[in-house]
Formats: structure tokens, C-alpha cells, sequence
């Protein structure tokens, strides 16, 4: 089972606790209606599935319900540093 560190409840807890909320640092664009066609596709569809370190968004559904950032080894599936949002990065 995989063991997730809520930076806010400053604990771990099992990963059916938390929610995957896609990739973290995505940023809408500052005036959708002037974006192009190609620019607002990417911005919903375009995501860069490493192999290796992912930062990720999760939210920790049955716990405080608070969405947080997250690096993960998408080869052993670890997640190796959790923080706030607004944080920088570790
Ligand atoms: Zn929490």
C-alpha cells in the first residue's frame, strides 16, 4: 500500500484516503476568449508523462480535503516530497 504525506494534516496515510488531481503547474491561460484553438488544447489536453520524477497535484478527499502538490518516481510509484500549494517546490 502506497503511504501518502498530507503536508497539512503533517501525516501519512493510505493512498485510498487521496485522490490523483493531474498534473501539478498546469496555468490557465490569463485570458481564455484571446487564446487559440491550439493554445486552449493544450492547456486542457497536453501533459508531460515523464518516466521518472512527476510533479502532481492530490487532494486528500477523506482527510482535510485539501489539494496539495506532490513529486512522484513514475517508475517505482514512490512519492518522495509533498508540500502546500504556494510552496516551492522542493
Ligand atoms: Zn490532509
Amino acid at each position: 500500500m502506497l503511504l501518502i504525506h498530507c503536508p497539512y494534516c503533517e501525516m501519512a496515510r493510505p493512498e485510498i484516503e487521496f485522490r490523483y488531481a493531474g498534473e501539478a503547474h498546469i496555468v490557465r491561460p490569463a485570458d481564455p476568449a484571446a487564446a487559440s484553438d491550439a493554445e486552449w488544447a493544450d492547456f486542457l489536453y497536453l501533459r508531460t508523462n515523464p518516466r521518472g520524477t512527476h510533479a502532481e497535484r492530490w487532494r486528500h478527499v477523506h482527510g482535510c480535503g485539501r489539494f496539495f502538490n506532490g513529486l512522484r518516481d513514475t517508475v517505482s510509484d514512490r512519492i518522495v516530497a509533498t508540500w502546500r500549494v504556494g510552496e516551492p517546490r522542493p
